[in-house]
């Protein structure tokens, strides 16, 4: 069996190790050492990565007892390799990890709120957790937690024997049976925890802590949270997004949220008062087209809503005339006196046969949509031609 470096030395990522097994997986190869600081997936902690020899390690893997590195080739079985974990990512596993265990403690001194499940990736770190969690709450766990990294807790590893862990009283009791030795990680005066992970050696290596946002999923929150360099570069982020916002709209940042009330309050009246005028100056139109004796009107217009543009041809189609309008945004709204020769729809699926646009519609009244600045004025006069043609 392999010898598990990460258990008995976390702190090694270099180190010689002899393959002990190899199988071809496709362009890859599948080793088994005799030794590995090598962490494979488990307990929500992602496997690490590195290299083993030349090769990059991919992937490591539990497969039953074995510890299977898969990595970008073949290797020589019965040689000596050298080894490297990538540090970078075994220290950001080992922070969130860490941090998980301060965080799922603290919760549970102010209540019965049970982490049920944790979720670590390279993007997302994620607790799950029972009960009904208010924001106040949130600041306060926050704030326990970072209190609890700054006093630089040590977090020590210790074996106990089955027997010794089912008589003791501990938040996280689920074990399959066959597990005889159990490995505890605690957390000096806040946590006692069987883990299989890798951990950092005092709190104070977590950095720092920073609850992101939570979510509902099913009855549990889902905690999204950051710690270390990732909780910096989330903070760094989000300033810098703020800033921003800042900027563009004027404001210091405490004051970006009435800002933006009262930009979307503003936006609001301008779009009532420019729908009032939009209609004011349809009724307009439609009076005066009704009252001239040609059949046949066109309308080009850039901006009117979309709304408005139908609403126009179809009063004109109600008042006995053909009406083609069309707009700057793509749109070509066509009505047809009720009983025309040549009806709406008709028009509109004939064009959709010679042009790539959408559109669709029946009878007296139909619509085009998509079409492009070049494009339109080809649609307009095929649409044209065809009811000069129908006359
Ligand atoms: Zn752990």
């Amino acid at each position: 069996m392999t010898e598990k470096l990460f258990h008995t030395e976390p702190q090694t990522l270099v180190f010689s190790a002899k393959i002990i097994h190899l199988e071809r997986r496709g362009d890859n190869g599948a080793v088994v050492l005799d030794r590995t600081a090598f962490y494979p997936e488990s307990g929500g902690q992602p496997a690490d990565r590195g290299t083993l020899g030349a090769k990059t390690v991919l992937d490591v893997q539990y497969e039953g007892e074995k510890i299977v590195h898969l990595i970008d080739g073949p290797v020589k079985v019965g040689s000596t390799v050298e080894c490297k974990v990538d540090a970078a990512r075994r220290e950001d596993h080992s922070t969130h990890h860490s941090a998980q265990h301060l965080i799922t403690a603290v919760f549970l001194r102010h209540g019965d709120y049970r982490t049920m499940a944790f979720h670590l990736s390279s993007e997302v770190a994620t607790i799950d957790l029972t009960g009904d969690i208010t924001s106040e709450l949130l600041d306060e766990v926050e704030s326990e937690v970072n209190g609890e990294v700054r006093a630089g807790k040590p977090l020590e590893v210790r074996t106990v024997t089955r027997a010794g862990f089912d008589a003791m009283d501990l938040r996280k009791k689920d074990l399959p049976d066959d597990v005889k030795e159990v490995r505890l990680v605690e957390i000096e005066g806040v946590d006692v925890a069987h883990c299989g992970g890798t951990h950092v050696n005092s709190t104070s290596e977590i950095g720092f802590v920073v609850f992101a946002r939570t979510e509902r999923v099913k009855s549990l929150t889902r905690l999204h949270f950051l710690a270390g360099e990732r909780a910096r570069k989330y903070v760094s982020e989000l300033k810098s997004s703020i800033e921003d916002a800042a900027a563009v709209l004027s404001a210091g940042w405490r004051e970006l949220p009435n800002r933006a009330k009262e930009i979307l309050e503003d936006l609001k009246n301008i779009r009532k008062m420019r729908k009032a005028a939009e209609k004011e100056v349809i009724d307009r139109m439609v009076r005066e087209f009704a009252a001239s004796s040609e059949p046949f009107v066109e309308i080009r217009t850039d901006d009117i809503e979309p709304a408005h543009l139908a609403a126009l041809a179809r009063r004109l189609g109600k008042q006995g005339k053909i009406a083609v309008v069309s707009s700057g945004m793509g749109l070509i709204a066509i009505a047809t006196p009720e009983g025309h020769s040549l009806d709406a729809g008709s028009v509109v699926a004939a064009v959709k046969k010679d042009f790539p646009v959408k559109g669709g519609g029946r009878g007296d009244f139909a619509q085009i949509a998509e079409v492009s600045k070049e494009m339109m004025p080809a649609v307009r006069r095929r649409i044209v031609e065809m009811f000069r043609e129908a006359e």
